[in-house]
């Protein structure tokens, strides 16, 4: 078994690995313009109805097309799931997690390439486009490893005499991967792989803001040596065949990352069981998240503010695990603030194909729309004490915006906004920061900067988040180091990057046998 260990970032110090990453974003940006056909059952296919993908930061730029699939379309691509069930639950795991390892390989050694299609896509910064293709690679060797470690071993169980009894793990079918744009190569990956390494097949509907790396990546599969009748790719919008693939009466579990009311709506959908629906699905969710950073009395204000503004603004906050609630103690209150306003004043907002940026433009238009609109509604919940300017002219470029003295129950404190807008709130002591930062409907990731012992104990236990940080930024979970994902409305409480999470696309099953 190859031991895992995480893929290191790039070193953007050093000169030869800028000039690198400069010739791959030049590279891709050859490649603009490309038509990339749906694939079902191995067969590529352009459609009448082709997406086009655009560059966030100059939206004027078209990145490529992605044929979009039609209700039959995914219709043949969950039968074709299907018929490739039957031979591919039969491979052995090895094989299946040998194939992972090569496609995290072939990542590797074009890892630029990766990262330079997550800038001109996803409008990502160097860094943060980098950070996701290793966590791509990740991912894949991880859940390789894992595979190999539930698959290939024997579960011991309590031993009676003159019996033999034995666990083992079967696939469960077919499975639809609804993956998002936010991490449209890593979380996608991710939640591609998992499902196949356990023996299943999968109906994959990439993000429509950003199907054309989900496309390569597929492709990398087959060159690593997957049959390319297991992973069917079918772009298509969430309305047009999202409900479809989720109430297919075929389709087994369903693999989502996405928002909230998205994931709310599908889930409901996929319990509804139809008459020739042989099975109960299962719904795995990532959702949303409205993340806290408190900060004790006693704590390095500069540390505090520097993580804060980093979780906040990291990818322009459009993270589920980005900081958008800072609850400062009073006692720290005024420093903390003005710490945090210094930092955010230097980042350089702009297009993220120039090293320098550290904030590149929201998404798209809609997502520009939302935060504009929560900018208004926080001006009226708090003090906008810097950004709130904007500017879709070539980009959907939003500053980082940061409104004090917002109270708990504000919109801007409650409700998850997915752009770069922090709001902060004052807390009298220790406990009323905890309740405040446990006061939404979510739970995903929160960190707290103290150096009080008891509070940060007090915080382990009662701070109901998945992902809990200490003394640190609250973005950034590692595969296998930090398991990801959260409580109450943020989530199925699964862990991607951990070693529960191939369980859940697997079902056990126990032969007894008298001797
Ligand atoms: N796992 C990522 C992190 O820790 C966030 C994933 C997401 O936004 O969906 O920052």
């Amino acid at each position: 078994m190859v031991t895992f260990s995480n893929e290191p970032f790039t070193n953007f110090a050093l000169e030869h690995n800028r000039r690198a990453f400069m010739a791959a974003l030049i590279e891709v940006k050859a490649l603009w313009g490309k038509q990339y056909p749906l694939v079902i059952n191995g067969q590529r296919m352009i459609t009448s109805t082709m997406l086009p993908s655009v560059n966030p930061a100059q939206h004027g730029k078209m990145i490529g097309l992605a044929a979009q699939a039609d209700s039959s379309l995914v219709e043949q691509a969950v039968e074709s799931a299907a018929d490739a069930y039957q031979s591919w639950k039969q491979v052995k795991p090895s094989v299946r997690a040998a194939i992972l390892y090569k496609t995290a390989a072939l990542m590797r050694r074009r890892k630029h390439l990766f990262s330079a299609w997550l800038v001109h896509e996803a409008g990502k910064t160097w860094q943060e486009a980098d950070g996701e293709t290793a966590e791509a690679i990740d991912f894949l060797n991880y859940y390789a490893g894992e595979a190999l470690r539930l698959l290939e071993g024997r579960t011991p169980l309590v031993t009676v005499t003159g019996e033999d009894n034995q666990w083992t793990y079967l696939p469960l079918g077919v499975g639809a991967v609804i993956s998002p744009w936010n991490f449209p190569l890593a979380i996608m990956a991710g939640m591609t792989a998992a499902a196949i390494v356990c023996g299943n097949t999968v109906v994959l509907k990439p993000a429509s803001a950003a199907p054309v790396v989900a496309a390569i990546f597929v492709d990398l599969l087959v060159e690593a040596g997957l049959p390319d009748n297991i992973v069917q790719y079918v772009p298509g919008a969430g309305s047009a065949i999202g409900d479809l693939l989720v109430t297919h009466p075929a389709v087994r579990f369903i693999n989502f990352t996405g928002s909230m009311e998205v994931g709310l709506q599908l889930n409901e959908k996929a319990n509804r069981r139809s008459p020739e629906q042989r099975w109960i699905k299962r719904v795995v969710a990532e959702l949303g998240g409205k993340d806290a950073i408190i900060v004790d009395r006693n704590t390095s204000i500069r540390d505090a503010a520097e993580a804060i503004v980093q979780s906040a603004f990291g990818y322009g906050g459009q993270k589920c695990s980005a900081c958008s609630r800072a609850i400062l103690h009073e006692a720290v209150y005024d420093p903390v603030v003005e710490e945090i306003v210094r930092l955010t004043r230097q980042l350089n907002l702009g297009d993220p194909e120039l090293f320098e940026t550290n904030i590149g433009p929201l998404i798209d238009r809609s997502a520009f729309d939302k935060t504009a609109a929560y900018v208004e509604i926080g001006q009226g919940e708090g003090e906008l004490l810097c950004g709130g300017g904007r500017d879709r002219s070539i980009g959907y470029y939003v500053e980082p915006t940061v409104i004090a003295g917002v109270e708990g129950r504000s919109r801007i404190a409650q409700e998850e906004i997915f752009g770069p807008l922090l709001a902060v709130m004052k807390a009298v002591d220790f406990q009323h920061a905890l309740a405040l930062a446990n006061d939404t409907p979510y739970g995903l990731t929160g960190a707290v900067f103290s150096e009080d012992r008891m509070n940060l104990e007090a915080a382990r236990e009662r701070f109901h988040v998945g992902n809990l940080y200490f003394n640190r930024k609250c973005t950034g979970a590692l595969v296998g180091v930090h398991p990801f994902g959260g409580f109450h409305l943020s989530g199925t409480d699964s862990k991607a990057g951990g070693p529960d999470y191939l369980l859940q696309f697997l079902q056990p099953k126990v032969v007894s046998e008298r001797l």
